[in-house]
């Protein structure tokens, strides 16, 4: 019974997938409070116009024009949210439950007027049964699904009692009864499809992601491959924003590492290399720069700056990181420890599609750095200047 009972509370799914899946679909009923509201603002509105031209009867009119004009501001009011939620912005969980509480007592007075007080000799019709049907528009929770549907239940079968004519209210009573019991287990069947639908695409969504970690993040050295390095750099160079006057990349390369491979072994080369893959790691942490390693001991390095001096200070303090890593090397004819050489190109924001380009001229400046004797960074700017 207990088992029963925790079935239908959380949808089939149990407290913290509930949760979660809620959260992801609770934000939707600002959708469906616009869809209630038109709904129920042009229907009331076809209403308030019938008894004009049946009845000729302007007092059933106004109101009629009432509970219509009330529908339509919660839909504008409600389009204006959920325009709100497009651009990003937090919609409170209590407004929400406010205004679906708001359209559903509105729908409710209008169906009352409608089908009881107005028409106190003739059977309810459908009212009921529309408005639990407009509830499935709604993502919320068992139990206040029941309290709305009960409520609308009770109220309706009482002022049915109190005001009609015994001979209607009977069968009134077996169509508020009816509507509510089916509009029950299909509500819950509907919102319980519904959120697992959600559970499924968010299950994916995490899985892709995972993958796509996966497919792009070295193995060895834990920083993001060439793959995500190539894709970075192009959305860089056309995402950048007002600020960022520069886009910088330099590309840096371990210096003697074949000496180092051959002196210490492979595996110490593997252990040196995930060291500088930590370092840049940190430093990708620490900052906005983005690290990667795109070859077997190369490396990139990917920033804005709103002044291009500032990019050579920054490849000083990577060439000095490394250094600080203390990592010796005997075989090295830089210096006893391992360094590194970098070619840096630094370029207005903009200035090209061509990637290419770009990454030919970081690469040109490291050919440079290695020719005048490696541990050491050079800007392609110094280069076209001394050409
Ligand atoms: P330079 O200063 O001109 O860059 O000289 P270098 O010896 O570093 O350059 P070279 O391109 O001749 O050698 C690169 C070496 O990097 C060769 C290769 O054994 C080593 N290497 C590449 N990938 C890996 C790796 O994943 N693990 C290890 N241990 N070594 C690697
Ligand atoms: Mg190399
Ligand atoms: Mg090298």
């Amino acid at each position: 019974m207990r088992e029963l009972f925790i079935k239908w509370r959380y949808y089939g799914l149990g407290q913290t997938e509930y949760k979660k899946c809620m959260g992801i679909i609770f934000s939707n009923n600002i959708s469906g409070l616009r869809k209630a509201n038109l709904i129920a603002a042009v229907l009331t509105f076809f209403f308030a116009i019938f008894p004009i031209i049946t009845e000729n009867d302007f007092a059933k009119t106004k109101i009629y024009l009432i509970s219509s004009i009330a529908a339509f501001i919660m839909y504008f009011f409600s389009a204006y949210k959920k325009r709100q939620f497009n651009q990003k912005k937090q919609i409170s969980r209590s407004l929400i439950y406010i205004l679906i509480f708001l359209f559903f007592m509105n729908v409710m007075m209008f169906g009352l007027y409608l089908a009881v007080w107005a028409n106190t000799e003739k059977i309810a019709g459908s009212f009921i049964g529309i408005l639990i049907c407009v509830l499935f528009l709604f993502n919320i929770s068992p139990v206040l699904y029941l309290c709305l549907m009960l409520s609308a239940v009770i109220t309706f079968i009482t002022t049915v009692i109190l005001y009609k004519n015994p001979l209607v209210w009977n069968y009134d009573i077996q169509n508020a009864m009816f509507a509510g019991i089916v509009g029950l287990i299909f509500g819950w069947q509907i919102i319980m499809n519904r959120i697992t639908m959600a559970s499924t695409a968010k299950k994916l969504e995490n899985e892709r992601d995972s993958y796509y970690d996966q497919s792009t993040v070295d193995e060895l050295t834990q920083l993001k491959n060439r793959r995500d390095f190539i894709q970075t750099f192009c959305r860089y160079n056309s995402n950048y924003r007002e600020t960022d006057h520069f886009l910088c990349l330099a590309i840096m390369d371990i210096d003697f590492f074949k000496n180092y491979n051959d002196h210490y072994g492979h595996p110490m080369g593997d252990e040196c290399l995930r060291k500088i893959g930590k370092a840049l790691n940190d430093l990708n942490a620490a900052t906005k720069i983005y690290t990667a390693r795109i070859g077997g001991e190369e490396f990139a390095l990917v920033w804005f700056e709103e002044e291009a001096a500032h990019a050579n200070n920054v490849t000083s303090q990577v060439i000095q990181m490394i250094r600080d890593l203390n990592i010796p090397h005997e075989k090295s004819d830089a210096a006893p420890y391992v360094t590194v050489s970098i070619g840096l190109h630094i370029t207005k924001c903009g200035v090209t599609d061509d990637t290419q380009i770009l990454y030919d001229m970081a690469d040109k400046a490291l050919y440079t750095a290695k020719r005048s004797g490696r541990n050491r960074a050079v800007d392609s700017t110094s280069l076209a200047i001394s050409a």
